[in-house]
């Protein structure tokens, strides 16, 4: 039988934070990655790269690899493998602990429009029919492709296959963290005249929020998915302090 080991789903800075956290603490942990791009910094640790299979095959997995919690850090959307773990974990008996940053919250000055979705996102943005900045993944960009309302300036990670080719606007390749002066710059050169974007939380990416602000643009912001039926922490500190209660 396998050394009990950690499960980390990842995928995001604070998963990072976290499993770097854990190399520390001497357990067996094993990094769980989706493989939609390649992280800059992986964490020093073993790594596995793509989907389980669902939430039958990751319960499968659990069980294969004697894994004793599963700590879910992956981002705030990715409400399909929350979803897969809460039912993997609930089908094992393990204990799972959701990490994930906090939301922004409103502060004078902001002018967020909020919306449920991506589609009703875009939609909103085709009523103004002005230069947007699009900073939502690059698996929303489907949505925009074809949409010819509104020039669409859409903001990824790194170039792909996968991204289909925009009809009115262009794609910019960037990997945070962004400072302000530069997302103001970007803002102005670009003539944005709305922003789109989910409420990640991240320090890291939230100097686009602040730039808006300061420019006076509105923030289409998409609601969060629903957290998962699961204890819930913000913090790296936070999750640790679970994690040893759990290890006794
Ligand atoms: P999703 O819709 O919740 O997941 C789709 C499928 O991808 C899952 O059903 C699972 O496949 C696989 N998957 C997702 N995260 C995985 C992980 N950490 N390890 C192994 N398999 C994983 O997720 P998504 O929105 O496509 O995001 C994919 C990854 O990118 C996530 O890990 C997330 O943390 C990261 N990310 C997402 C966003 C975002 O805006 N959604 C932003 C930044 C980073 P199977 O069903 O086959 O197991």
């Amino acid at each position: 039988m396998a050394e009990r080991a950690l499960l980390i789903l990842g995928g995001t800075s604070l998963a990072a934070a976290f499993a770097h956290a854990v190399t520390g603490l001497g357990i067996h942990a094993i990094y769980s990655l989706a493989g939609r791009i390649v992280p800059q910094a992986p964490p020093q640790m073993e790594t596995r790269v793509g989907g389980f299979g669902g939430a039958a095959a990751l319960a499968d997995y659990l069980r294969k690899e004697n894994i004793l919690a599963v700590i879910d850090a992956t981002h705030a959307y990715a409400a399909q493998i929350s979803a897969n773990a809460l039912a993997a974990c609930h089908a094992v008996e393990l204990p799972l602990l959701r990490l994930q940053e906090p939301p922004w919250e409103e502060v004078a000055g902001d002018q967020w429009l909020h919306v449920k979705n991506i589609m009703a996102a875009r939609d909103t943005a085709a009523k103004s029919a002005g230069r947007v900045f699009v900073s939502t993944g690059r698996q929303a960009m489907a949505a925009f492709a074809a949409d010819g309302r509104c020039w669409w300036l859409a903001r990824v990670i790194a170039p792909g296959t996968d991204l289909p080719a925009l009809a009115n606007g262009q794609y910019l390749y960037a990997r945070g963290p962004f400072d302000l002066a530069d997302e103001v710059a970007m803002l102005r050169e670009h003539r944005i005249s709305a922003v789109i974007s989910k409420n990640a939380g991240s320090a890291a990416t939230y100097a686009k929020i602040a730039a808006a602000r300061d420019l006076g643009l509105p923030i289409i912001m998409i609601a969060r998915p629903p957290a998962v039926a699961a204890p819930q922490v913000d913090t790296v500190q936070d999750a640790v302090v679970w994690l040893q209660d759990r290890l006794g």
